[in-house]
């Protein structure tokens, strides 16, 4: 089935979402992939969530959405271990649209600019 959306095209919005969870299997396949100790690869990107047993990833302060997940590069807006991410990574948006992407064509057709990003953080004026 065909995607209506273009993930090369996106600043990685769902990569801002402030509650990730990860599983015991993706922190081990993360410390694999990085050559760290699991328990390095826990501290360093993993937190606490909110549900009892949660675990969810780290955030980085972000120009464009506030935050996001520590293993975004903030320039290419690319995931620095792609091959490695967890499984909740690889299955979003779990459909053939992407509602952030949507949004984001919607906007860049109206406001004629192909790089424009809809965001209310850090807006000039507010
Ligand atoms: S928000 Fe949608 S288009 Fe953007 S990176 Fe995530 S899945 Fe891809
Ligand atoms: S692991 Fe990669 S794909 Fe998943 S939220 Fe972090 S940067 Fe995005």
């Amino acid at each position: 089935m065909a995607n209506f959306y273009n993930c090369n095209r996106c600043p990685a919005y769902c990569c801002s979402y402030p509650r990730i969870p990860v599983q015991e299997t993706d922190v081990l396949r993360l410390a694999k992939h990085l050559g760290l100790p699991t328990e390095t690869v826990a501290r360093k990107f993993t937190k606490k969530g909110d549900e009892p047993g949660e675990v969810i990833l780290r955030h980085q302060p972000d120009e464009t959405y506030g935050s996001v997940c520590r293993f975004l590069d903030r320039e290419t807006r690319r995931c620095t271990v792609y091959e490695a991410r967890p499984g909740i990574c690889r299955e979003y948006p779990g459909a053939c649209r992407c509602g952030y992407y949507d949004f984001l064509s919607f906007e860049r057709r109206v406001q004629e600019d192909p790089e424009f990003i809809p965001s209310t953080f850090n807006r000039p004026g507010t």
